[in-house]
């Protein structure tokens, strides 16, 4: 008669807004202990005291993800306060496009530290965590957030989706490795959204995309995607979901 993650210690990076945020709520809402990571202070501190007044446990860690340092401090942080963590949702990212030829190096650089380097600092800091819980017996989770744009030709898009497709071709890659182990690993692949995403994104091309789909059709909200997180760590042990595109209906 438990709630389906009683017992769980999650951590959420990219958790002061859009999926990450209402990732982090659902995830203690159904029994999980929610480490919420980003930069931002105030709004981790907004959301870890939502949490704690419906009964949540909660941490609030404002981190850089880019720095590799700062990500080992705050597992050990996790540890010490919450226990190992059992659930990862590898999330922070950011998406900046433009026309390869106005060589924005500063935008590509951006993104490649966030969307690859954070990512990978946050699978060397709490790896340790994840398959000390599998070898414990507990369910064990590294979801890392990809995106369609993977797989999608999209003009302009070309670094943040050279991004994506290293995140998803890497979760299967460490799959092989982690499943024996016990350690569930999974990709999701989200299609538009409506978070802050779009907020950085100065090409008009790009914005206008984004802009017209959220404004002709029903897009997905951010608790569409904590649901989703929640069913792929809710499921039994033996069960991984791997891979997961999710798409607003009417998204072509
Ligand atoms: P948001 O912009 O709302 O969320 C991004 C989060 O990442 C924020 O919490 C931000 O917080 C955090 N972040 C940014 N930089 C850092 C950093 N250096 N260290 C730690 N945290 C950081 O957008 P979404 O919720 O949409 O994005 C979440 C993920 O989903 C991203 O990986 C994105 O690429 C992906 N995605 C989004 C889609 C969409 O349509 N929205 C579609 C497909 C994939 P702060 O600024 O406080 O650090």
């Amino acid at each position: 008669t438990g709630r389906p993650l009683d017992g769980r210690v999650a951590v959420v990076t990219g958790a002061s807004s859009g999926m990450g945020a209402a990732t982090a709520r659902r995830l203690a809402e159904l029994g999980a202990a929610v480490a919420v990571v980003a930069r931002r202070r105030e709004k981790l501190e907004a959301l870890a005291a939502d949490i704690a007044s419906r009964g949540g446990q909660v941490l609030s860690l404002p981190v850089d993800v880019t720095d590799r340092a700062a990500v080992h401090t705050a597992a050990g942080q996790v540890a010490n306060t919450l226990g190992p963590a059992d659930l990862v949702f590898n999330n922070a990212g950011v998406q900046l496009i433009s026309a390869i030829d106005e060589l924005k190096v500063d935008d590509w650089q951006r993104q490649i530290d966030l969307n690859v380097t954070g990512v990978m600092n946050v699978i060397a800091a709490f790896l340790p965590h994840l398959t000390a819980a599998a070898e414990g017996g507990k369910p064990a989770d590294l979801i890392n957030t990809s995106s369609i744009a993977a797989t999608r030709i999209l003009e302009k898009y070309s670094i943040y989706s050279g991004t994506k497709a290293y995140i998803s071709h890497l979760t299967r890659l460490i799959r092989v490795e982690l499943g024996p182990k016990n350690v569930r690993v999974s990709a999701i692949e989200p299609g538009m959204v409506d978070t802050e995403l779009p907020n950085h994104v100065t090409d008009p091309d790009a914005s206008d995309m984004m802009a017209g789909l959220l404004r002709d059709i029903e897009c997905l909200r951010d608790t569409d995607i904590a649901e989703t997180v929640a069913f792929i760590t809710a499921l039994p042990r033996h069960v991984n979901i791997s891979e997961l595109t999710i798409l607003p209906t009417a998204q072509a």
